[in-house]
């Protein structure tokens, strides 16, 4: 989400004819966008800004803002605050609605005002705005902002503000624009992207309006809330061959109990029996979760439910936390009473129980041909491209013969928990059409190419 909003803040200073470096030494401004959604998220941004200190002190002109979550909390801060020296630092405060002061802001700062523009706003979608992007293979949309589903635990709602959506017709036209561009893939996001509405079209219709641009563009799409899940979304994804085949489908805890003060809205059963129709609706599926180990009053046996579940369902893959007591939320004001000890011990458990899964998981796709979407080098070894699968997987293979932007087939020749590595059929080596299921409309070309 940060990325994207990243992207809608360049293209809003490109317009200011402000330009890009990658090099900090460079920069007149440098704006770092935040995260709050853990304590160790924003203990990084303050070391973040003890760098920036650094560089103010070797570059006095410089100016630096933070943008994003962070902004919402630290608004009082700017001026004074010796405690944790932000005013010094920082000269613009931006929260994620305030993004179009940006110029401004910055224009004073030069002129040594400091500003702070932190509204949450109950409109404010960017939707005109057409996020500055690098060519590559992949981009991020944002499809609605803000959460309305008030977890217990969670300050998003707190730091992003009430929700909204994007118009359909702007996100289908942002796709039409990036299949030009030649990108092969994108992932619409949002907190909960099954509230999206637009009039009468719902998330399933967006899905399908989008898929429908260019059938050799991958649609992923992040994050599902379990209460929300229809079976109209579900047949969606099914029946359309470039929305992959995973969900990300976060589930918190396996005991009732807990997912009842966490206000997930849903229990364990309800989220087996999804997990079950989202099986049988969508063969070889592949689906993640994420977790959050110690919540308050969590016991052993609270902690036992989420193991089993998560042995019970056998994840592809989990993002698992240990619970952060975040200000303002109802979860806050609960005992914050699992021992840091104990915490530690269960997201062990948790992160050593889905490692051995993810590897069993992958250890049987061993042998199998997978087709992957090339993306960019492997970060460990230059001589390899890193693709991802249809469900996800990164797979890491050979360069020879192909380059990021291209289907090809890969069988796949070892595992491990996280990673596949293969080789590239040969055979695959040619322009990839996409297969396409009956019920799919035929490929269109966009519009200006010779199909
Ligand atoms: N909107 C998404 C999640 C966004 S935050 C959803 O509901 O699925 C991503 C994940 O961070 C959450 O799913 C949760 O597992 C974790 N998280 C959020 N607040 C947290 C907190 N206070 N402590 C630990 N983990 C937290
Ligand atoms: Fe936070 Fe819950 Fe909203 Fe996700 S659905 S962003 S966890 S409040």
């Amino acid at each position: 989400m940060n990325v994207a909003d990243s992207e809608v803040v360049k293209a809003l200073l490109s317009g200011d004819g402000h330009g890009l470096t990658d090099s900090i030494e460079d920069a007149d401004v440098v704006l770092v966008n935040t995260c709050s959604i853990r304590e160790n998220a924003e203990q990084r941004v303050y070391g973040r800004l003890g760098e920036f200190k650094k560089l103010k002190a070797r570059k006095p002109g410089v100016v630096v803002g933070l943008l994003g979550c962070m902004a919402e909390r630290l608004r009082e801060r700017l001026n004074g605050d010796k405690a944790n020296g932000v005013g010094q630092i920082v000269d613009v405060i931006i929260g994620p609605d305030e993004y179009r002061k940006v110029g401004v802001l910055l224009h004073k700062a030069w002129h040594g005002e400091k500003g702070v523009a932190v509204q949450l706003s109950r409109v404010e979608t960017y939707d005109d705005i057409t996020p500055l992007r690098t060519d590559g293979v992949s981009a991020w949309i944002s499809v609605m902002r803000g959460c309305d589903k008030f977890c217990s635990f969670c300050v998003v709602p707190f730091t992003r503000g009430r929700e909204r959506s994007r118009l359909l017709s702007t996100i289908v036209k942002e796709v039409e624009v990036l299949s030009l561009r030649g990108f092969k893939e994108v992932t619409l996001l949002g907190q909960n992207v099954n509230s999206y509405r637009d009039g009468d079209a719902d998330f399933a219709d967006l899905l399908t309006a989008v898929a429908g641009v260019d059938r050799s563009i991958r649609v992923r799409f992040t994050t599902s809330h379990p209460q929300d899940m229809s079976e109209k979304l579900i047949r969606t994804i099914a029946d359309h061959s470039n929305i992959c085949k995973y969900i990300h489908l976060p589930v918190q805890s396996g005991s009732d109990r807990i997912l009842e003060l966490m206000n997930r809205t849903y229990g364990s059963s309800h989220y087996m029996r999804l997990v079950r129709s989202v099986r049988d609706a969508i063969p070889g599926v592949c689906l993640s979760t994420d977790i959050i180990a110690g919540f308050p009053t969590e016991t052993e046996d609270d902690h036992r439910l989420t193991l089993e579940l998560m042995e019970g369902i056998r994840f592809d893959g989990a993002f698992m936390f240990k619970y952060s007591p975040r200000e303002h939320t109802p979860a806050h004001n609960m005992n914050d009473d699992v021992p840091g000890d104990v915490k530690s011990r269960r997201i062990d458990e948790i992160i050593r129980l889905q490692k051995s899964i993810s590897d069993e998981i992958n250890q049987g796709l061993v042998g199998q041909a997978m087709e992957v979407l090339v993306e960019n080098e492997s970060k460990k070894s230059p001589a390899d491209w890193q693709g991802r699968t249809d469900g996800n997987k990164t797979v890491i293979f050979p360069k020879d013969g192909t380059s990021p932007g291209h289907y090809v087939t890969v069988s796949i020749r070892r595992a491990n928990s996280a990673t596949l590595f293969g080789a590239v059929e040969p055979q695959s080596l040619r322009p990839v059409v996409r297969r396409m299921l009956s019920k799919e409309s035929p490929m269109k070309a966009p519009a200006g190419i010779a199909a």
